[in-house]
């Protein structure tokens, strides 16, 4: 049994040749602020962050297609609060909303069957983003839908598939060398469905908690495995993730989604990469691919390129001066999960000392 103080002397003292390890899940971004890991990397040892914060995937296209559908009279455009002032190409949905158009906030999606029921008038369009964990409430919701025979009620799907970004990614920058598995979503797929991927491209990962143990142990089985030449997934949070995953859930998203090609911000259209509803629930769908990317990000932004973890947020030059969460520029600054947002918070703190 390896000890913390094992852990972070090994990592303190890594001498090996340049390694560098992506964590995708803004939760452990934010833990590894928090516990202040990156003040004790040494030179040769570095973090990135790759996509695991839904709102920062999410195109700027389907922003403008919030914002418009919600300028359409007899439309209520329901989110919730973190998608609120994520900048499209033109508006968010804050300013739409004080321009006029009918934005509601949810707290929890089934909120909306709630309106519906109370609005019979009123279009309801909800907006469903997020990956493999927020899948079974949206099963629940469209059964209930169905069950209550409710017809005022439409939804824009951009839920994703995390390991096909994963795929894309590796594949085209073969520089990283071991990955933190995520928390959440491997609660839902299972250890086991990333074995395929880390055998393809040659990566070892670890599939941590959020503590600092946890962190500590994911790094350091990475650097072990590194040492090693092995591109093994262990699974270091066994009491939460299970090698099969949530049969239940999967069973339960099976019946009501299936995978489709769909679009990322900043890595463009990815085969299998979005949940979208079966045959059975497509009427429910409002539509929309969000495909035009050739619009500009804002001028400046490098979301795209700190998303896939080929810049970190401080290499941003609007990084803290035009952009800051209170006046944010792209949405990993508006994200609790987005990089930029993670950096901006801590930055002046840089953790604790460990
Ligand atoms: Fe985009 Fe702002 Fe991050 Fe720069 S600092 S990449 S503008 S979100």
């Amino acid at each position: 049994m390896i000890t913390l103080e094992q852990c972070l002397t090994a990592i303190k003292n890594y001498d090996g040749p340049p390694l560098k390890i992506m964590e995708v899940c803004g939760t452990h971004t934010h833990s590894i602020f928090q516990y202040g890991i990156r003040n004790i990397l040494p030179g040769n040892l570095s973090l990135i962050s790759g996509p695991g914060c839904p709102v920062c995937v999410t195109p700027a296209g389907y922003i403008d297609y919030a914002v418009q559908i919600a300028h359409d009279a007899g439309n209520t455009l329901c989110t919730f609060g973190d998608l609120m002032r994520v900048p499209g190409h033109g508006a968010s949905l804050v300013e739409a909303r004080a321009d006029g158009a009918s934005v509601r906030i949810m707290y929890a999606p089934m909120d909306v069957v709630r309106w519906a029921q109370d609005e019979p008038e009123q279009m309801f369009y909800v907006t469903a983003v997020g990956f493999e964990t927020t899948l079974p409430i949206y099963a629940l919701l469209l059964h209930d839908i169905e069950e209550k025979k409710i017809a005022n009620i439409r939804f824009l799907f951009s839920i994703k598939a995390l390991l096909p970004a994963l795929d894309w990614i590796f594949d085209k920058d073969r520089s990283i060398g071991g990955l933190i598995g995520p928390g959440h979503v491997s609660a839902i797929i299972g250890s086991a469905a990333y074995e395929p991927f880390c055998r393809r491209c040659r990566v070892p990962l670890a599939i941590a908690g959020f503590s600092l143990e946890h962190l500590a142990a994911a790094l350091y089985d990475l650097i072990s495995q590194s040492r090693r030449q092995t591109f093994a997934v262990h699974n270091l949070y066994p009491n939460v993730v299970s090698r099969e995953g949530n049969i239940q859930a999967g069973r339960l998203i099976a019946g009501y989604f299936e995978k489709k090609p769909s679009v990322w911000r900043g890595l463009g259209v990815i085969d299998a990469s979005g949940y979208f509803p079966t045959a059975r629930y497509a009427g429910l769908s409002a539509g929309g691919s969000f495909a035009d990317e050739s619009l500009p990000e804002p001028p400046g932004c490098l979301c795209g390129s700190i998303i896939v973890g080929r810049a970190d947020p401080p290499d941003c030059p609007l990084f803290g001066t035009a952009c800051t969460p209170l006046s944010p520029c792209g949405p990993c600054m508006v994200s609790q999960e987005g990089a930029c947002g993670i950096w901006h918070r801590n930055q002046k703190t840089k953790g604790n000392d460990l």
